[in-house]
């Protein structure tokens, strides 16, 4: 039977009594190791996802050996830019947008002191177009 756990091996000679010298947590929440062989002295690092819910559904077990479907497994977030089934999301829960609602508070502050919507587009990294539509509600229509 195979063994239940993943073993490390050391990229030059394959063993597996290899030492975890350091672990630092990413800002991404995943984790970053540090590793150094026992036998060959080789030192590299390794790369560990942080661990999250599958959706319900995704683990099928067949014999005792747990298969997770790729489709439903691909459902477990949104994508960044990615397209998602329903309804559109509204300002930055929508993952294409560029602004913030503090910034879109602050753009309107911003034009309604006579700053230039040409100026605060290029501030903010938008479409003249697009500034005109949020200064206009036709954009951002919740936030007051
Ligand atoms: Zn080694």
């Amino acid at each position: 039977m195979a063994s239940p756990t993943c073993k490390v091996l050391c990229p030059q000679c394959r063993t597996d009594r290899i030492l975890v010298i350091t672990t630092r947590p990413l800002e991404n929440g995943n984790l970053l190791r540090r590793r150094r062989c026992q036998d060959c002295g080789h030192r590299w690092y390794t790369h560990q996802s942080r661990e999250y819910p599958l959706p319900p559904g995704a683990v099928t077990w067949s014999n005792d050996q747990p298969t997770v479907d790729p489709v439903v497994f691909s459902r477990r977030g949104p994508k960044p830019g990615g397209r998602r089934p329903g309804p559109v999301a509204r300002g930055t829960a929508n993952g294409a947008a560029v602004l913030t609602e503090d910034d879109v508070r602050r753009l309107r502050e911003l034009a309604a002191n006579g700053t230039s919507q040409k100026h605060i587009a290029a501030t903010y990294g938008i479409a003249p177009a697009t500034v005109s539509r949020i200064v206009n509600r036709k954009l951002w229509s919740h936030l007051p």
